[in-house]
This record gives C-alpha cells, sequence and structure tokens, in this order.
C-alpha cells in the first residue's frame, strides 16, 4: 500500500472548533491513517516523506455549484452552442483545472447538454481523466420564457435551448425520468427567473408546485436529490415545501422564508454563487454590461438582498456552501475560492467559518460527511498542501502557486516540489 507521511505541517483540521496546530500526517492507501501533533512520533515506514516546512495542510476544498460546461463565454446561448464534441473536450479539462486548483469535490449544479456530467463524473470515477469527486447534474428544467429557455419563436427546437422545457406535469416527469436514466446524481428546477435574462427577473417564480411535486416525485423514486435554481423569496420556500435539499442563491427572503430554512437546516444546504452578482455590479464592463447597466438590470438591489439573507442565514446556523457560477466571461472558472473572500468581506462569516463552508460542509453536500471535508483519522485523504496561513489570508486559496500540492484518494493529483519551495522561502 503506497503512503505518504507529511511532516512539519500546520494542521488545519476543517473544523472550527479546533485552532490549527504543528504536527505530521500520515496517509495510508486512499485514507488518513495517523495525525499527530509535533513531539508525537509517527512513524512512516516505507512512506514518502514530504517536509512541508511549516506549509498548511488542511481538507480539499468542495466547489458547491459548479458548471463544468459553462464555457467562460459571456451568454447563455454561447455556451449551448459550443459543438458536443468540444463540449466534452472542455469539461475535461475544466475538471482537471479543478482540481489541480485544489477542489477534490464538486457539486454539479447543472450542465449545458443532457449527458456532459454524467460522462465527466464517470470518466473520473473510472481514472480515464483527472478531476474531483464529482456529483453529476441534470440539465436546468425550465419553463417556457424562464431562465434556460432560449429558444427563439422561428426556432423553437429543443437543441438550441440552454434548458429544457417542459409545460405541465406530465411533461415534467417525462423530462426528469430521462435524466435519471442517464445516471444523474441531482435534477435541477429553475424555479425563479434570474436577472441575467431580462424577461423573467430574479423575483418572478415560474414553475407551479404541480410540476415541482412531480420532478420530486421521481427524484424520490430513484433516491436521488433534487436542487433549485431560486432567487425569489417564492422559489425559496416552494423548494423547501417540496423537500430539494440544494438550493441555489436565495437571494430573497421574508422572515417565512428564513424560518423554513432554519426549521430544515439538518437537511438543506444553501449555495449562493454571490461572485457573479459582484461580477455583473463591478467588472463585466467589458462584455457591455456597465455598472449602470446591472443596477438597471437589479443587481444591486439582489447584492443587497443577498448579503442581508445570507448574513441573516448565517446567524441561524444554515449551512451555506461556496462558489457557484464561475464559468461565465465574468466569473471565470477557478477563481472560484474568491467567494471565500466575499464570505468574510461581506456576509460577516470568520476566516474559520468560510474554510468550514469549503470543507466539513463540502464532505455534507457530498453525502460523504463521515468520512470526507476533515484532516482527521480514518477519513479519506484529500488534501491540500498550501504556502501560508489561509486563516491569515484567505485569498491564497485561489492563487495556484500558493497551492503547493493537491491530493485526492491519497494521490498526488499536483505533487509538492519541495525543493523548489525551500528555495523560494530562503530567496524571500
Ligand atoms: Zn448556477
Amino acid at each position: 500500500m503506497e503512503s505518504t507521511l507529511f511532516t512539519n505541517v500546520r494542521i488545519l483540521e476543517g473544523n472550527t472548533n479546533a485552532s490549527p496546530f504543528l504536527g505530521s500526517v500520515l496517509v495510508e492507501g486512499n485514507r488518513i491513517k495517523r495525525v499527530s501533533r509535533s513531539g508525537g512520533s509517527v512513524s512512516g515506514g516505507a512512506a514518502t516523506v514530504i517536509d512541508a516546512a511549516g506549509a498548511t495542510l488542511m481538507p480539499g476544498m468542495c466547489e458547491a455549484h459548479t458548471h463544468f460546461s459553462w464555457n467562460d463565454a459571456a451568454t447563455l446561448s454561447a455556451i449551448q452552442t459550443m459543438p458536443l464534441e468540444e463540449h466534452v473536450l472542455w469539461c475535461a479539462k475544466v475538471a482537471k483545472r479543478y482540481l489541480e486548483a485544489g477542489f477534490t469535490s464538486c457539486v454539479g449544479a447543472a450542465c449545458a447538454k443532457p449527458r456532459l456530467d454524467v460522462v465527466i463524473r464517470n470518466a473520473i470515477n473510472s481514472g480515464q481523466i483527472p478531476g474531483p469527486r464529482y456529483l453529476a447534474a441534470s440539465q436546468e428544467i425550465t419553463v417556457p420564457g424562464g431562465l434556460g429557455d432560449e429558444t427563439l419563436p422561428h426556432l423553437p427546437f429543443p437543441e438550441f435551448s440552454f434548458g429544457v422545457n417542459v409545460n405541465s406535469a406530465d411533461e415534467m416527469r417525462k423530462a426528469v425520468r430521462m435524466f435519471l436514466k442517464y445516471g444523474v446524481d441531482s435534477i435541477k428546477l429553475n424555479l425563479s427567473g434570474d436577472n441575467f435574462t431580462p424577461d423573467s427577473p430574479a423575483e418572478t417564480t415560474w414553475m407551479s408546485d404541480a410540476e415541482v411535486a412531480a420532478a420530486m416525485d421521481e427524484v424520490r423514486v430513484r433516491g436521488k436529490r433534487g436542487t433549485a435554481h431560486a432567487r425569489s423569496a417564492a422559489s425559496v420556500k416552494q423548494a423547501l415545501r417540496h423537500g430539494i435539499d440544494v438550493i441555489y442563491h436565495a437571494s430573497f427572503t421574508d422572515e417565512e422564508t428564513l424560518d423554513m430554512l432554519e426549521a430544515a437546516k439538518s437537511r438543506v444546504f444553501v449555495a449562493p454563487g454571490i461572485a457573479i452578482l459582484y461580477a455583473m455590479l463591478h467588472e463585466a464592463e467589458a462584455y457591455g454590461i456597465t455598472h449602470e447597466k446591472a443596477v438597471a438590470m437589479g443587481y444591486q438591489i439582489e447584492w443587497d438582498a443577498a448579503v442581508e439573507s445570507l448574513r441573516a442565514m448565517h446567524k441561524r446556523g444554515v449551512r451555506i456552501l461556496f462558489g457557484g457560477d464561475y464559468g461565465f466571461a465574468f466569473t471565470p472558472h477557478c477563481q472560484n475560492a474568491r467567494d471565500l473572500e466575499f464570505f468574510v468581506k461581506y456576509l460577516g462569516f470568520t476566516p474559520a467559518e468560510a474554510i468550514r463552508c469549503a470543507t466539513v460542509y463540502g464532505g455534507e453536500i457530498m453525502m460523504r460527511g463521515h468520512e470526507l471535508g476533515q484532516v482527521k483519522e480514518g477519513y479519506l485523504a484529500d488534501l491540500l498542501l498550501v504556502d501560508g496561513d489561509p486563516l491569515a489570508n484567505i485569498s491564497i486559496l485561489r492563487d495556484p502557486k500558493r497551492i503547493l500540492a493537491v491530493m485526492k484518494d491519497g494521490v498526488f493529483a499536483k505533487s509538492p516540489d519541495m525543493e523548489a519551495e525551500r528555495e523560494m522561502r530562503w530567496a524571500a
């Protein structure tokens, strides 16, 4: 059995209760065999020894709202119309980049063509391509005129639509069954609109209860999970009423919504993906969206509402996870850890709480909280070696140069170059 011994590491377990400590970690096979504090002896046996020179060892991060198939374009149709062959290769390349950037787990939150997520997940699991642990999503399911319906009146073909359009409970059932047949881990429903699409803005709620109920009925039959694009308060409540576990965005809330979220907090995850709101307001001018235009599209109102909602949810102990909607021109892939900075800067999280969102909660949303998301004996060896202290400067988690090594399932996806690292430290 392959084993790796990390010595002289500052161990950040991922749990907010414990402070980091200096010690060693022994990985045997794909699990963490031993964690010991400095002074304690860890016998490595035939292990490869990595002297980390005081670098931080922390759990691999989980991205809770991932779209491998978004191709860094500025419009939904530019994502959708990428030919299938190129699109598969694109997803494979992005999956590898995520893993090397420190995301050892990703929760798919919709893909642009029916089987993209499933095929990539299967290729990762069978070892054909490198990538994070991955939960595969369906395409977005929407209703005519809602977010994701990109068909034109004279081109009503499903291939032109970003999401799958359904127009009744029966059509919903048909679409959901198709995705379940393909092997998705979750079904994504677009319950609310989005300010990105002016004809279906964020505070509108589109799907009928009968349609959502039909979808969740099928999801339960197969033991899978429902997820929702839900920006409006009504859509968040609808998601909760129907037993949807993963709520994306949740920008607008009222007291009733917050009470319902709190009551369901042991079951529900909220992944807001707030970077896109910020980017639309402040960083999208190169793509024709000036600050004034973004304000007119409703992004300032939504940003303010989201900050208030998420602060309230955080106080009530609702699990808020990081990541989301990277893969647009304004929020390119692999900058995802920027969300952690936003959580600290705008949402009132401590850096340790932000890291818990990416690690402990990550294990939980992957449905493997008992063995994933912490540096803990017996847990799966998904680990990052980070140059510096993320608790002092959380932005280092999105600097590829500071992610010295990435281990997934006991195997290095990015190997440490400790020689180079030591030279760098001396030179500094
Ligand atoms: Zn999304």
